[in-house]
């Protein structure tokens, strides 16, 4: 199998390669065989690709909205167009089966594409009254963006930064994660076939340190990174030194709380959307899955009975529901969490195995995992394990969860299953999370503000609230009289 690309980079319209940069790998996760090889970005590469966006954006800044906008919003279309075809890329980069790529991911690129398009040329500036005299804001271009992708939702995560950005009238420069470089460099073909002008969506390669080259180049003024929190803070620190903007979507350890008067049905199909969707390898899961007493023997064997149906396999097959995780480090860092709930004392409730599957021997599948009898001091409920392993506590009263379910450093996310609708929403406005989930978990359209509270992030992707992070605010006071000056 190969997806090899015509270039690693995309720089000012076409793509273009450093063989002096060092090898990049792209391993397809279901079997560990390598199907592109492409080089990591040269400080010359990097300096092309900064080059290029500084060159192209402000001639671009100064198209009205509603044209930038147009471009972007025909790109969307171009996405959805080629879904089948990007979803088996996605797939391949990734690992994830293509019954959630072929919905969720181009799908989610170009919803931010069309969004932003749309909604750029009515989000206008204040005029503000003086009483003779008046101001207006002018919402301006930050310049040159860097984006910086995580390896779970790649061309979302490309579609959620560069939308926004260059509706406001900025370029970018965008890195994937090297775990999965493909996908980016085709919404770059995409946006070129659309309209975009040169320049405004570089795609470049690389490891971390050109993740870091990029961050700390004078020239840009704004990193948008996804990735864990220590990444997070590296990056977030070299920002602030240089003060340059930045919005930090980070790790979380979310809780799910189910009470008693749950749909139990509906609150089980939450818990699993929220642990086991993309082999487990989403920011905002709910991995603290917090059952009040009274259902919790019920809840634990149905979900039992439902993940034992999950269907492991080959990603390109329809019928698969889960593949295997994005790479052997995943792999392993996920197989030792699971050793170390048994070594803590939690139940292995169901799971915790390495199918072994024919014709992908090499894959880095893990079964779906539950543990329960889990307590909020072990590790399997403090820290990030990023794959499928879901932990149930049980609790009895409603202030105790809010507290338990708010004793972590992280705050992405948090949701509730009740039928008791003022509990809800009481219990939500008391959890310490930035994105949050009634009677549901893990949707985040693009209408929708997402991000973090604490230390799972700054800054917000989507929604109005991405237009405000990619644009600078000028107030213009206006006089309509005299100067009235004691010189
Ligand atoms: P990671 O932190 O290892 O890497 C993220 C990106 O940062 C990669 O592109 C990497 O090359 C780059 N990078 C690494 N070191 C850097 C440095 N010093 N300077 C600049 N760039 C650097 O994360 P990952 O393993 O790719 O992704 C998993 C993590 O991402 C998890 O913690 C997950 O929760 C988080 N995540 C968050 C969100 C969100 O929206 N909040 C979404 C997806 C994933």
């Amino acid at each position: 199998m190969r997806a090899q690309p015509k270039a690693s980079h995309y720089i000012n319209g076409r793509f273009v390669d450093d063989e002096q940069g060092a090898p990049l790998p792209v391993i397809y996760p279901a079997t560990g065989e390598t199907i592109a090889t492409l080089h990591s970005a040269t400080p010359n590469i990097i300096e092309l690709a900064v080059e290029a966006a500084r060159a192209a954006q402000p001639a671009w800044a100064r198209l009205k909205p509603v044209e930038r906008g147009r471009i972007l919003r025909r790109a969307a279309d171009i996405l959805r167009a080629r879904n089948a075809e990007l979803a088996r890329l996605e797939t391949l980069d990734t690992g994830k089966a293509i019954q959630e790529t072929l919905v969720a991911d181009p799908a989610s690129a170009a919803d931010a594409l069309e969004y932003f398009g749309g909604a750029v040329a009515s989000y206008t500036g204040d005029y503000i009254d003086l009483g003779g005299p008046f101001a207006y804001t002018r919402r301006e271009a930050l310049g040159v963006c860097v984006g910086i992708g995580a390896w779970n939702y790649p061309i979302q995560g490309a579609g959620w930064k560069s939308a926004p950005a260059l509706a406001m009238g900025n370029a970018m420069v965008f890195k994937p994660s090297e775990n999965t470089p493909l996908s980016a460099l085709a919404l770059a073909e995409i946006y070129t076939e659309a309209g975009l002008p040169d320049g405004l969506f570089n795609v470049v390669q690389g490891y971390g340190d050109v993740g870091g080259a990029l961050a700390s180049h004078e020239v840009v003024a704004k990193v948008s990174l996804t990735g864990s929190v220590p990444t997070g803070k590296k990056v977030l620190a070299l920002t602030g030194s240089l003060m340059k903007h930045a919005t930090m979507e980070l790790g979380g350890k979310s809780p799910l709380i189910v009470f008693d008067d749950a749909d139990l049905e509906n609150a089980i199909g939450g818990a699993m959307l929220g642990n086991f969707y993309s082999t487990g390898q989403v920011c905002s899961n709910g991995t603290r899955v917090f059952v009040q007493k009274g259902l919790h023997d019920r809840f634990v064997e149905r979900l039992a009975e439902r993940t034992k149906a999950i269907r492991i396999g080959d990603p390109l097959d329809p019928e698969t529901q889960m593949g295997p995780l994005i790479n052997k480090a995943q792999h392993d860092k996920v197989m030792s969490y699971i050793g170390i709930g048994k070594a803590e004392g939690a139940t292995l409730h169901y799971g915790g195995g390495e199918p072994k599957l024919q014709g992908f021997e090499n894959g880095f599948f893990i079964e779906p995992t539950i543990f329960t009898n889990v307590t909020d001091q072990m590790r399997i409920a403090r820290e990030e394990i990023f794959g499928p392993v879901m932990s149930v506590l049980s609790f009895s009263e409603e202030d105790e969860v809010i507290d338990r379910a708010n004793d972590t450093e992280f705050g992405l996310s948090a949701g509730v299953f009740t039928r008791d609708l003022p509990r809800a929403h009481r219990v939500i406005a008391e959890l310490q999370a930035g994105t949050c989930w009634i009677n549901n978990y893990n949707l985040s359209p693009v209408e929708m503000p997402f991000g973090g509270f604490k230390q799972s992030g700054i800054g917000r992707e989507n929604s109005l609230a991405a237009l405000a992070l990619y644009s600078q605010e000028k107030s213009v006071y206006v006089e309509t009289g005299d100067v009235a000056s004691p010189y």
